[in-house]
């Protein structure tokens, strides 16, 4: 390589792209390129003015905000966060991935639902998705699904509840399934596989946001790299690999990445950080030679679902001052039948609920509602008018209320529809196990052919086998194959010990 070091080319400047590029720039690497499809870096974490204040289109929380966590670490580092995210008594609480608040319940009848019903049933629901973790290949069939397991379980527990509470706790459970296809991204949990649900791994902590915006985050990280290094609006169309590509300064390189627009920048190493949605219809054509067939298998057979945001703002709050969650049931629901299909119709009763956006001083009264699946693809179809007027009709249906005024302003993500991601993200679907996420990640040639380095590296969520799904996971897995050439250039790293002496 000489002296010049290694050129990289980095495909997506979300958390995963932008934390590869700034962990190789901190070891020494100077020749780094971040190719970016759309006008803006920060992929799905998208924050958004709305209301008073800011918004977040995609990632929302710091899931398990402690030291492990590499999105914490960073963000306290950069004083990102309020004050109650660093006491040491959030950092240390056990959550399990669902925030301890309790949820105001709306039925679809106006109904009142005993809180002690609620308790009861959330410790039931928690204890069997305890279970459900504690799965292996060993201990499951491997076509077993978490929704299939919850099924089970419901139904034995049924069996003890009269006719009456039977049916609204089927309700309750109902709207706790569609919470949970919101966390796994998928539309029904029937597609969730069993056996390695519980490699997904949890930190401790309560979970946090950003009071300037998760975006700060990645604006903070890539404020640590040269000003030209993210080029946006600059869709990568092919990578050529395992080739011998001639650069401006006359040397051969072993990749070529081509873009839509024309534009072509030869590499010595390549990191993909797109999302595996893009990948899905992509992986076909995305490589030159062509991927081999076990990462095209894991690609096919990963889940990527949908899970949207409808944000609202009213003028005036209708919700006790003190709610943070309103809980949507609709009665007749049960989880132990697939909701109908008929989307046009019935795609508002997938909603699970509403989360209030504190605080509102800042923000404006808004509430955040959460849609997967089938259901929230349908929605992005539907124009602003229609989705305002059903959430209109919605509210007033569960509120009791005729009169309830409509919210003033609606903002909604579309993350299905957005070309360069397709959907919103990872989860180990039925048919596909951890092995994928490792075979999804392994670079291109194999790392054990010492003789050719390592070309086209990958990372995002996707790629994280105990952490998909999540803004850390991605930041880990960039930091990963950032690593992974480091470890290949052990003297950039020492030039850069040297420099700072
Ligand atoms: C609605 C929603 C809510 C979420 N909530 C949370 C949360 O509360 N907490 C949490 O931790 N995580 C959350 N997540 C998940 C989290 O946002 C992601 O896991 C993480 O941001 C993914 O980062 P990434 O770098 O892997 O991918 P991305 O952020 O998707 O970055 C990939 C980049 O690649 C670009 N790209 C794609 N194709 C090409 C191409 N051909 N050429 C060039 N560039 C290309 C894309 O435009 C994109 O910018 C949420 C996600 C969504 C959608």
């Amino acid at each position: 390589m000489g002296v010049r070091g290694p050129t990289v080319v980095v495909i997506g400047a979300g958390i995963a792209g932008i934390g590869a590029a700034e962990k190789l720039y901190q070891n020494g690497f100077r020749h780094i390129r971040i190719l970016e499809a759309t006008g803006r870096s920060g992929g799905r974490i998208r924050t958004q003015s709305f209301a008073k204040g800011l918004v977040e289109i995609g990632a929302q929380w710091i899931h398990g905000p402690s030291p492990e966590n590499l999105v914490f670490q960073l963000s306290a580092q950069y004083n990102l966060l309020g004050p109650d995210a660093l006491l040491e008594e959030n950092q240390k609480m056990d959550v399990g991935g669902h925030p301890p608040a309790i949820p105001v319940i709306y039925t679809s009848s106006g109904k009142n639902i005993s809180m002690p019903l609620v308790m009861n049933l959330t410790s039931l629901y928690f204890e069997w998705l305890e279970k459900a973790r504690n799965f292996t290949k060993d201990t499951c069939s491997p076509d077993a699904s978490v929704g299939s397991f919850l099924r089970q379980e419901i139904l034995r527990s049924s069996k003890e509840w009269d006719k009456d509470t039977c049916e609204l706790n089927l309700a309750v459970l109902r709207s706790f399934l569609n919470i949970e296809c919101c966390v796994s991204g998928t539309h029904t949990m029937d597609h969730v596989a069993l056996c390695p649900y519980g490699e997904y791994t949890m930190f401790l902590g309560l979970d946090c946001t950003f009071p300037t915006g998760f975006e700060s985050l990645v604006n903070r990280i890539k404020a640590n790299l040269p000003n030209d290094t993210v080029i946006l609006n600059k869709a990568v169309e092919k990578i050529y690999w395992d080739g011998s590509f001639q650069g401006r300064d006359s040397r051969a390189y072993p990749v070529q990445v081509q873009c839509e627009d024309g534009e072509t920048f030869v590499a010595d190493h390549v990191i993909v950080t797109v999302p595996l949605g893009f990948l899905k219809k992509h992986a076909d054509n995305f490589l030159s030679p062509p991927l081999p067939l076990s990462k095209k298998q894991a690609i096919k057979n990963l889940g990527f679902g949908t899970m949207n945001k409808i944000l609202l703002e009213f003028e005036k709050p209708f919700w006790e001052p003190n709610s943070s969650y309103i809980q949507l049931v609709w009665e007749g629901g049960s989880p132990l039948t697939e909701p109908k299909k008929d989307l046009k119709k019935n795609w508002m009763k997938k909603l699970s609920g509403f989360v209030v956006l504190e605080p509102p001083a800042q923000l404006g009264h808004i509430l955040c509602g959460f849609i997967a699946g089938e259901e929230s693809e349908y929605m992005e179809s539907l124009s602003d008018e229609e989705v305002l007027f059903t959430m209109t009709s919605l509210l007033r249906q569960f509120t009791g209320n005729p009169e309830l005024p409509p919210p003033i302003s609606i903002l909604r993500s579309k993350w299905h529809s957005q070309p360069y991601t397709g959907g919103s993200y990872s989860y180990v679907a039925v048919g596909s196990s951890g092995s994928d996420i490792d075979s999804l990640a392994e670079p291109l040639p194999k790392d054990k052919d010492t003789a050719k380095p390592s070309q086209v590296l990958f990372a995002g969520e996707a790629t994280e086998r105990n952490f998909y799904s999540t803004t850390h996971g991605a930041l880990m897995s960039g930091q990963r194959e950032a690593q992974r050439l480091i470890d290949r250039y052990p003297e950039l790293g020492t030039a850069v010990s040297k420099a700072k002496l």
